[in-house]
C-alpha cells in the first residue's frame, strides 16, 4: 500500500509554489522548497476552500453531507497526493543533503583520523625528543668527560714528552759510558792478560827463587855446621863435609876401594857440581866410586844410590868398550876438562878416597 501512495503521484494535479513574498518573485526557488503546496486543478483556477459563498456551502451541504464521507476520501487522497509530490520533489535536496552528511561525516572521520595520527605522531615525536634530549645530555656529560680526558692526556703526553727527552739525553750518556767503559774492559782484558801472562812467569821464577832458597838455606845451614867442625887431618883434604884422600899408586878399581875402606873411607862419590869441580881442579885420573857391574848400563855409587847429576866425558862416554866391556869409571880429561869415562875395573889407576868430617 505504501508502493502505490508514495511511488505513483498523481501527475494530473498541479503544483504550485507559495511564495514567501510575492514581491520578491525572483527569489531562488530553492529557499522556497519547503513552502510548495500541491492543489488540484480547481482550487488553484478559482480560490481556496476557504472563500467559497455561504450559498453554495448550505446547498452543497447536504451534498456534502452527502459526500463528505465521498469527499474525505478524496481529500485524504488528495493530501496523500500532495504529500507524495513533495516527497517526490524533496529527493534530489535530500540525497543532496545526505550526501553533504555523508561528506561532512567523512571528513569528521578524516579530521578525527588526523587528529588521532597528529596526536600519536606527536606523542612519537614527544618520546623521540625525549629520547634525543637525553642522548644530548648523555654526549654532553660524555663530552665533558672525554675533554677532561684530553686535557690529562695532553698533560701526560707532555709529561711522557719530557720524560722521552730526558730519557734519550740519558742513552746517549749511557751508550757514551758504555762505549768508553767497553773500551776500558778491552784496555783491562789485554793487561790482564799480560798481569796472567807475568803472574805465570814470576810463579816459575817464585819456584825457582824458592828452590835456589831452599839450596842456599840448606848449603848455610852446612856451611855453619861444617863450620863448626874441626877440619881434616893431613893428608886427607878438607872439602865441604868431607875429607879427600889423594892416593898416587895404582891399583884396580877393586882393590882401590878395599884400601879406601881401610882408612875408613870409600872410593869418592860426587853428589854436586861443585863437589865435581873440586874433584877436577886435581888435575889427574883417579877412580871414584861409581860402577855398573851389576847390571850393565846401570850405574851406581858405592852406597848403591843412582847418580842425580852426571859428568861423563863429551866423546861418547860411557862405552863400555872392548870384549870384556867397562864396568868402572874414572875421572879424566879431555881438552883439559876432567870428567868421567868408564874403563875395565882390572886397569891400574890412581884413586881418591872420600869420608865425611
Ligand atoms: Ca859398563
Ligand atoms: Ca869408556
Amino acid at each position: 500500500m505504501s508502493e502505490d501512495i508514495y511511488a505513483k503521484p498523481d501527475l494530473t494535479k498541479k503544483v504550485r509554489f507559495q511564495a514567501a513574498s510575492k514581491e520578491d518573485g525572483n527569489k531562488d526557488a530553492c529557499e522556497d522548497v519547503d513552502d510548495a503546496r500541491i492543489y488540484d486543478n480547481y482550487w488553484a483556477e478559482e480560490s481556496p476552500p476557504q472563500d467559497q459563498s455561504q450559498d453554495q456551502s448550505q446547498d452543497k451541504s447536504k451534498d456534502k453531507s452527502q459526500d463528505k464521507s465521498q469527499d474525505n476520501t478524496t481529500e485524504d487522497q488528495q493530501k496523500t497526493a500532495s504529500v507524495n509530490v513533495s516527497s517526490g520533489k524533496k529527493t534530489r535536496p535530500g540525497a543532496a543533503a545526505l550526501f553533504l552528511g555523508l561528506l561532512c561525516l567523512l571528513f569528521l572521520v578524516a579530521v578525527i583520523v588526523l587528529v588521532v595520527v597528529f596526536i600519536l605522531e606527536k606523542n612519537r615525536l614527544s618520546g623521540d625528543n625525549a629520547n634525543l634530549i637525553s642522548e644530548r645530555n648523555e654526549l654532553q656529560t660524555s663530552y665533558i668527560k672525554i675533554k677532561s680526558l684530553n686535557v690529562n692526556l695532553t698533560s701526560e703526553r707532555n709529561e711522557l714528552q719530557t720524560s722521552n727527552k730526558e730519557m734519550k739525553s740519558l742513552n746517549v750518556n749511557l751508550t757514551s759510558e758504555r762505549d768508553e767503559l767497553q773500551t776500558s774492559n778491552s784496555h783491562m782484558k789485554s793487561l790482564n792478560a799480560d798481569l796472567t801472562k807475568k803472574t805465570s812467569q814470576l810463579e816459575i821464577e817464585k819456584g825457582r827463587l824458592n828452590a835456589t832458597n831452599k839450596n842456599l838455606t840448606k848449603e848455610r845451614d852446612e856451611f855453619k855446621r861444617l863450620a863448626e867442625k874441626p877440619s881434616c887431618s893431613c893428608p886427607w883434604i878438607t872439602f865441604g863435609s868431607s875429607c879427600y884422600l889423594v892416593v898416587t899408586s895404582r891399583k884396580n878399581w877393586r882393590d882401590s876401594r878395599t884400601f879406601c875402606q881401610g882408612k875408613a873411607s870409600d872410593l869418592a862419590i860426587i853428589s854436586s857440581l861443585q863437589e865435581q869441580t873440586f874433584i877436577s881442579s886435581l888435575n889427574q885420573d883417579y877412580w871414584i866410586g861409581l860402577t855398573d857391574e851389576e847390571s850393565e848400563g846401570e850405574w851406581k855409587w858405592v852406597d848403591r844410590t843412582v847418580p842425580t847429576e852426571k859428568y861423563w866425558r863429551k866423546d861418547g862416554q860411557p862405552d863400555n868398550y872392548g870384549s870384556q866391556g867397562e864396568d868402572c869409571a874414572e875421572i879424566s880429561d879431555i881438552d883439559g876438562t876432567y870428567t868421567w869415562n868408564d874403563l875395565p875395573c882390572s886397569s891400574s889407576v890412581m884413586f881418591i878416597c872420600e869420608k865425611m868430617r
